[in-house]
């Protein structure tokens, strides 16, 4: 019988580069039959497929283009055109604009530029962008990451899940997660003093929450100097609700 809960699987966390045991960001939304890949952190194309063929997948929401965000679309794109996956179409991406470019320069080897277009139908995110894909519903809202970032609402079998992509603590985001059943926040800060603030702290993911009237905060994308239980505990110091880590291969089911 096919779940059409609306569930959430972390496939890495890590960050700025990936550790032992645990890629970078990326993450599976399902509903039922459909999957969607949020953000092909390094590493996470492997994990992904524990949970769904990369031919299979009906979408792919990328928050920004900082590798250790989308670096696994460059080989995504050799598994969509060069290897043993055959669809009918190629595969919706949304992403930051200037996303198609980015990978072909990357990617072309010769005269002639890479296809990307072959392998990715392109869809370049804005403030406030809506898609529509089977059951589930994709808001993204514009956030403060000192480059064009996005943070998305996803909506699906009744419940809802947002997730921040890479921000400083700000009103874009509170708006867009605005009473919905689990933030899932990055809480990567502080940065050093004299750098522009473009992360939460542990803390921070917290408060948002909390300002947003989230029922549940996972924290992520959690700096290396950090403890998962630390952070934990530093973001549930200022959210009354529940608070955990997204592990490696959790599956968050929301209902
Ligand atoms: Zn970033």
């Amino acid at each position: 019988m096919s779940d059409d809960r609306l569930k959430l699987t972390v496939l890495g966390s890590a960050t700025p580069y990936p550790a032992p045991g645990n890629p970078c960001s990326g993450y599976l939304v399902s509903c039922g039959d459909t999957h969607v890949w949020l953000d092909a952190g390094t590493g996470t194309l492997g994990p992904l497929q524990e949970h769904v063929r990369l031919g299979d997948l009906v979408g792919v929401w990328i928050s920004h283009l900082h590798a250790d965000h989308s670096a696994d679309l460059l080989t995504a794109y050799y598994g969509l055109l060069y290897a043993d996956i055959a669809r009918p179409a190629p595969l919706p991406l949304f992403g930051p604009p200037g996303t198609a470019d980015r990978l072909a320069g990357f990617l072309t080897n010769g005269p002639a530029r890479s296809p990307v277009e072959d392998a990715f139908a392109f869809t370049e995110l804005h403030d406030g962008h809506e898609a529509r894909i089977g059951p589930l519903t994709l808001t993204t809202a514009a956030v403060s990451h000192g480059m064009p970032a996005f943070a998305v609402r996803v909506e699906g079998g009744g419940r809802t899940l947002v997730y921040s992509g890479d921000t400083a603590p700000c009103a874009g985001l509170v708006r867009l997660a605005s009473g919905c059943d689990l933030l899932l926040c990055e809480a990567d800060g502080p940065q050093p003093a004299d750098e522009e603030h473009v992360h939460h702290t542990p803390e921070e993911a917290g408060e948002t929450a909390a300002a947003s009237n989230a029922t549940r905060l996972v924290v992520t994308h959690v700096a290396r100097a950090t403890s998962p239980a630390e952070a934990v505990e530093r973001a549930a110091s200022r959210f009354a609700g529940p608070v955990a880590h997204a592990d490696p291969g959790a599956v968050f089911v929301i209902d």
